[in-house]
C-alpha cells in the first residue's frame, strides 16, 4: 500500500518527508498500458513520470495550501508532456504524452530538453478558486543558471526550492514499474533558539542530507518508511510526525466525468463540435489520466449544443 511518513530530528533544523507509492503509481502504469491507442509508457518515460509523482506527492504534502499541487513538465524532446496533480487529501492522477520514441537509458535533459525549450511549471490551484482567479504558477528551471542541464526530476525540484523558495532542500527519487518513490529532506528556516548546543544547523543538516543521499535505488523502491528509514537515520534521534486532519495514504483518484467532458465541449463551441461531427460522425474523448472514454454523437451533441441533430457516420476522434 502507498504510504507517507513526515518526520523531524530532536535538536536539528531539519524536516523530512517519505513517500513509497506502490498500487497509487501501478494504477497510473495499468490504465496507460490498457489504452490501445498508446499502450504502456517505455522504461525511461515511466521512470521519470514516477518520480514526477512522487515529487508532487512530497511537495503537496509539505505546504499548509488548499487545494492541488501540480508539477508539469512541458517537454521539446520525445516527451511532450508530463503532469503529476496532487490534491490536498494526497489523491492523485498523472500522465505522460510522448512525440517521439524515447531511447533507453534517455534522461529528463534528451526526453524533454532537447532544444533547450522545455519547462516545468509547479502549479497551485486553490480548491475554492474565484471564477476567472487564475492558479499560482512557478517556474522551475531545467538548467543550471549556467546553461548546465539540470540531470533528473530531483535535481530541477532541489533547484527550484533553493531559488523561489529560498529552502535548502535534498531530495532523492527513484522510479520503476512497481513503485515511485521519494525521500525529502529540508532545512528548517532557522528561528534561532532550536540548535542544538554543540553542533550548528549548517552542520545538521548537512550531516542528515548526506546520509538520505546514501540511500540506494533498490533501497528507495524495495523497503517500506520504516525499514528505509531506520537503515538510513538509525543514529539519530529521528521523531515521526503524525498526518495532518484530513490526509489519507496517497492514491489514484480521476475525477473527471461524463459531464465535465460535456462542459468542455460547450466550452469549445457548436462550430467547432459540428466540425468534427461532420468529418468523423462522433466525437470521443479520452481522459489521458485514466483512460476513460466519452462519446457523444450528434444527438448527444445537439442535447448539449441545442442544435439540429446531424446525423452522420464517419470515424472517431481524441480531443486532448
Ligand atoms: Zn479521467
Amino acid at each position: 500500500m502507498s504510504e507517507l511518513h513526515r518526520f523531524i530530528f530532536e535538536g536539528l533544523p531539519v524536516r523530512g518527508q517519505w513517500v513509497r507509492l506502490t498500487d497509487a503509481w501501478q494504477d497510473v502504469l495499468r490504465r496507460r498500458a490498457a489504452n490501445t491507442q498508446t499502450g504502456a509508457y517505455p522504461p525511461p518515460v515511466a521512470q521519470l513520470l514516477g518520480e514526477l509523482t512522487a515529487a508532487a506527492v512530497l511537495l503537496r504534502a509539505g505546504i499548509k495550501f488548499d487545494g492541488a499541487l501540480t508539477l508539469q513538465i512541458q517537454g521539446d524532446g520525445p516527451l511532450k508532456l508530463a503532469v503529476a496533480e496532487v490534491q490536498a487529501d494526497l489523491r492523485l492522477r498523472a500522465t505522460a504524452t510522448l512525440q517521439g520514441a524515447a531511447p533507453a537509458g534517455a534522461g529528463l535533459p534528451e526526453l524533454v530538453n532537447a532544444h533547450g525549450r522545455g519547462r516545468c511549471l509547479v502549479v497551485l490551484d486553490p480548491a475554492h478558486r474565484r471564477h476567472g482567479q487564475p492558479p499560482q504558477q512557478g517556474v522551475a528551471a531545467l538548467t543550471e543558471e549556467g546553461g548546465a542541464p539540470l540531470p533528473d526530476v530531483a535535481g530541477v525540484i532541489e533547484h527550484y526550492m533553493r531559488q523561489s523558495e529560498q529552502l535548502d532542500t535534498t531530495l532523492v527519487l527513484a522510479a520503476d514499474a512497481q513503485a515511485a518513490a521519494g525521500l525529502l529532506i529540508q532545512r528548517l528556516p532557522d528561528n534561532g533558539g532550536q540548535r542544538a548546543a554543540d553542533e550548528g544547523a549548517e552542520d545538521g543538516y548537512r550531516r542528515i542530507a548526506l546520509l538520505a543521499q546514501t540511500a540506494q535505488r533498490a533501497e528507495l523502491l524495495g523497503l517500506d518508511g520504516m525499514a528505509l528509514l531506520r537503515r538510513l537515520f538509525w543514529q539519530e534521534k529521528l521523531l515521526l510526525l503524525a498526518s495532518p486532519p484530513g490526509t489519507s495514504a496517497p492514491r489514484f483518484t480521476c475525477p473527471c466525468s461524463r459531464e465535465r467532458v460535456a462542459a468542455m465541449l460547450q466550452g469549445l463551441g457548436r462550430q467547432e463540435v459540428e466540425a468534427i461531427l461532420r468529418e468523423q460522425g462522433v466525437v470521443e474523448v479520452g481522459c489521458d489520466f485514466c483512460g476513460r472514454q466519452e462519446r457523444f454523437d450528434a444527438v448527444d451533441a445537439a442535447g448539449l449544443l441545442f442544435t439540429p441533430a446531424q446525423a452522420l457516420m464517419g470515424g472517431t476522434q481524441t480531443l486532448q
